[in-house]
């Protein structure tokens, strides 16, 4: 056997962000405000001026502040891995690499930003923050962002995933922070909808309303989003940054990169130091392949236009893949997966041809995650089985064909949070959910009405 993992010293570590802003072959669409649906920055009320700064920056790399970077240095820069068993087991001549990010001490990718965010909070002087978490990785992860820079942290966490994974909200609380099962009877827009469907299982739509609303009513409270937002995907780059170098280490270069989107925070960032290369025309071939689930398929099956990036349309509006700011997704466990549209960013490259995207059904990416667990060890967060399911298929199909493709996964964090949702796959009690056509076709209705036409 060659060598199994790829290590970068403390030294090694990227300390500057990579902005795809600039390299973009056509410029982003902006967003909107909600309000008037002219172009808009983020709203200062809401978001510290450094990300402000960032979301539209025309600067190519943006330097990480030193204190964000020693604590980085706490898990980063995380592993480069070889799955040699996993290669053995499916009998591919395929190389599979993975990065793993579950080593970071909230299990996901998701401190990267949190770090960042709380860092330019504090900055600002804010005392507070509210947001909103699906499965509970980003609430966990802020909550540990804040501990660290002595700020409160309150966080709605979808109710299906409160209610499935009580041990995210003990993580949160032991970090310091309040977490309520969203919609909560904290805010107005809470209020409503539990008037309207006391069971309502919640939607990360309508907790960013909540967390939104909370913020908006206090001086001294930035509201914090885990995903989507062009700065967030930023904070993200370094994941990407430190694979390249890992791959370089290794001698080759992905054929394909893969994994999975919720609001597509861990994949663009491991993917956008890549796609470089390929706007470039350097590296025509690879191929990076975009992961959602059949039950929430935005980029597979909605339609790229503008929406609220939240329920109550409160949120900038967006232009993305869509299934309606309405859209309430089922109950599946990869809870970080149940977002109605996707991270403008990914939407774009995606138009213009440069990543893929694939959905795929939950009991097949349980099966590939207990697979990989069976021959790498980690047990995965449900979130990345989805490109590992993906992974493994492509893997397969080299075998077919007799080629050594490289294939790179992004392995966003581990599943240690979720074995309830381990417990009902192996005992074949989980369960596929059919497309929700007739849902989503409703929350289509309700797309705002733009006139904007500009670039
Ligand atoms: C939140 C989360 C995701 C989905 O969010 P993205 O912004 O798309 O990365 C994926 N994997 C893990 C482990 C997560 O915590």
């Amino acid at each position: 056997m060659e060598q199994t993992k790829y290590i970068l010293t403390e030294k090694e570590m990227p300390t500057t962000w990579y902005n795809i802003l600039p390299d973009l072959p056509k410029p982003l669409p902006p967003l909107l405000h909600p309000g008037t649906k002219e172009p808009t920055i983020l709203p200062p009320p809401l978001f510290p001026a450094g990300m402000r700064d960032q979301e539209f920056s025309k600067e190519r790399y943006i330097e990480i502040p030193e204190e964000v970077q020693d604590i980085y240095k706490l898990w980063r820069p995380t592993p480069l891995i070889r799955a040699y068993r996993l290669e053995k087991a499916l009998d591919t001549p395929a190389k599979i690499f993975y990065k793993y990010e579950g080593v970071s001490p909230a299990g996901s990718h998701k401190l990267n930003t949190a770090v960042a965010q709380a860092y330019y909070a504090k900055k600002d002087g804010m005392k507070r923050f509210a947001t909103e978490t699906g499965a509970g990785q980003w609430g966990s992860a802020l909550s540990m962002g804040c501990a660290f820079f002595g700020l409160e942290c309150k966080v709605y966490m979808v109710k299906v995933s409160y209610n499935q994974k009580p041990y995210r909200r003990i993580l949160m609380e032991t970090w310091g922070a309040k977490c309520v099962a969203s919609p909560s009877q904290d805010t107005e827009i809470g209020r409503k909808i539990l008037a309207e469907d006391p069971n309502s299982p919640g939607s990360l739509g309508i907790a960013i309303s909540e967390a939104i609303e909370d913020a908006f009513g206090r001086e001294d409270t930035y509201y914090s989003i885990g995903s989507v937002i062009n700065s967030v995907l930023l904070h993200q780059t370094i994941i990407g940054q430190e694979a390249k170098m890992q791959m370089e280490k290794a001698g080759l270069y992905p054929d394909i990169i893969v994994g999975c989107i919720g609001g597509g925070s861990n994949f663009a960032g491991t993917y956008l130091p890549f796609v470089k290369d390929k706007i470039e025309g350097k590296q025509p071939k690879l191929r990076i392949i975009n992961v959602e689930p059949a039950a929430c398929p935005s980029v597979t099956k909605g339609p790229y236009a503008w929406d609220y990036g939240d329920v109550a349309g409160m949120a900038p509006i967006a232009k993305m893949y869509t299934l309606g700011h309405t859209f309430i997704p089922p109950g599946i466990h990869a809870g970080g997966l149940r977002y109605h549209g996707m991270a403008p960013i990914i939407c774009h490259l995606h138009q213009l041809g440069f990543v893929e995207a694939k959905a795929v059904p939950q009991v097949a990416t349980f099966e590939a995650g207990v697979q990989f667990a069976r021959t790498e060890g980690i047990i995965p967060a449900p979130e990345p089985n989805h490109g590992i399911r993906v992974a493994i298929d492509e893997a397969l199909a080299c075998k077919k064909s007799g080629e050594s493709k490289t294939i790179l996964i992004a392995l966003s964090g581990h599943g240690h949070f979720d074995l309830g949702a381990y417990d009902e796959y192996l005992s074949g009690r989980l369960q596929d959910y059919d497309y929700p056509e007739e849902k989503v076709k409703e929350a289509l209705t309700h797309l705002p009405e733009v006139k904007y036409v500009g670039a």
